[in-house]
């Protein structure tokens, strides 16, 4: 099995720029052609912070306290976080990032018709993508499965701070996946704002969010990588400054069986991966949490209607890879100029 491990959005090039010199005050002056950076393994995946402005490690590790923070309360499999006792009890009261969350991925489900689906949750532990040894589910529970995924099943009820959410069918389940890097990434960019930050990079296992440029005012340049190849071919190139990078790929995770290929975006209709031509979406948008939702939501509304969407929104841009090798960009798409 291909896992998640692949970075899917890698930073080419770095600085070439030599040392800063001191500004005067008592900090340790900041490098450029040498960020600080951190990595490690969190909501299944590699991640990777780097601040090109600072030499604070209390920082960093202040950017993976937030997200273990996030990932305990979002987590589909963790049985200590929120998602886990609404899935298991079928009621929970909700922090509200956990349902401005829940929230938002309502609003897609909405505007997909139910394609993005927020309750795809018994599909998803049933497919379980990222267990060692995946395998195709039987048609009879696959069958059962889609009996469970109402995604307008869900009441809500609030009470002061604390949000009380209920689901419908006890069978369904919240599965945040397709947003939750996305939201992390903004807090995480939030964070370091406060922190003083002007400049760094947060990928969360492929998705990339740019704080600032570089700290000479240039762009950062960011590879997205051919879904044909392997994990340093990159076809395109992002030049950008203080936006956000998503991908979503047939090629992300994904296992074969038989000489069949399964990927981990599933089509709530049919039980069974998406099959609509498409191999990977990149969304190019001010937040990654829109990012995030976007690359699904467009992955499963496919070429014509992924497309129209994206043009139809100011300030988000997309590169759509088919299974013909093509390149499909939004219109006026300002990145690889
Ligand atoms: P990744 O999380 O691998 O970067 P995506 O953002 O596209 O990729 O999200 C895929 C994840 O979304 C799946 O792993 C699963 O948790 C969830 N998911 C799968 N199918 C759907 C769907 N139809 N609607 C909403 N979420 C989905
Ligand atoms: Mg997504």
């Amino acid at each position: 099995m291909k896992k998640k491990t692949v970075v899917i959005l890698t930073i080419l090039y770095m600085f070439f720029l030599g040392a800063c010199s001191a500004s005067g005050d008592s900090q340790v002056p900041a490098t450029t052609d040498n960020p600080l950076s951190k990595t490690g393994e969190a909501l299944n995946t590699s991640i990777s912070i780097s601040l090109y402005d600072s030499k604070d490690e209390s920082i960093l590790n202040g950017c993976f306290e937030l997200i273990k923070k996030y990932e305990k309360m979002f987590s589909r499999t963790d049985p200590d976080s929120e998602i886990y006792a609404l899935n298991e009890k079928g009621r929970a009261d909700l922090s509200p990032e956990t349902y401005e969350l829940l929230m938002l991925g309502l609003k897609y489900s909405d505007q997909t018709g139910g394609r993005f689906n927020i309750v795809i949750e018994p599909l998803t532990s049933l497919w379980n993508f990222s267990s060692d040894s995946p395998k195709v589910p039987s048609e009879t529970d696959i069958k059962e499965a889609i009996k469970h995924l109402d995604y307008t099943n869900i009441a809500m009820n609030e009470e002061g701070q604390k949000t009380r959410v209920a689901l419908g069918d006890k069978d369904s389940g919240v599965d945040l996946g397709a947003i939750a890097k996305g939201y992390i990434a903004d807090k995480v960019k939030e964070y370091l704002l406060e922190k003083g930050v002007k400049s760094a990079l947060i990928n969360l296992g492929g998705n990339v969010l740019l704080v600032g440029g570089k700290p000479d005012g240039s762009d950062f340049t960011v590879g997205l990588q051919n879904p044909f190849g392997d994990r340093n071919d990159y076809k395109e190139i992002v030049k950008a400054k203080d936006v956000s990078i998503v991908t979503s790929g047939t090629y992300e995770r994904n296992f074969t069986e038989n000489g069949k290929t399964y990927h981990h975006i599933l089509n709530p209709a049919t039980g069974y991966p998406y099959d609509n031509g498409l191999v990977a979406v990149s969304i190019i948008s001010p937040t990654s949490v829109e990012g995030d939702a976007l690359s699904t939501s467009c992955f499963v509304l496919g070429l014509e209607e992924g497309m129209k969407l994206i043009d139809s929104l100011p300030d988000v841009h997309a590169v759509f890879v088919t299974e013909d090798g093509k390149y499909h960009y939004s219109k006026d798409y300002p990145y690889n100029k």
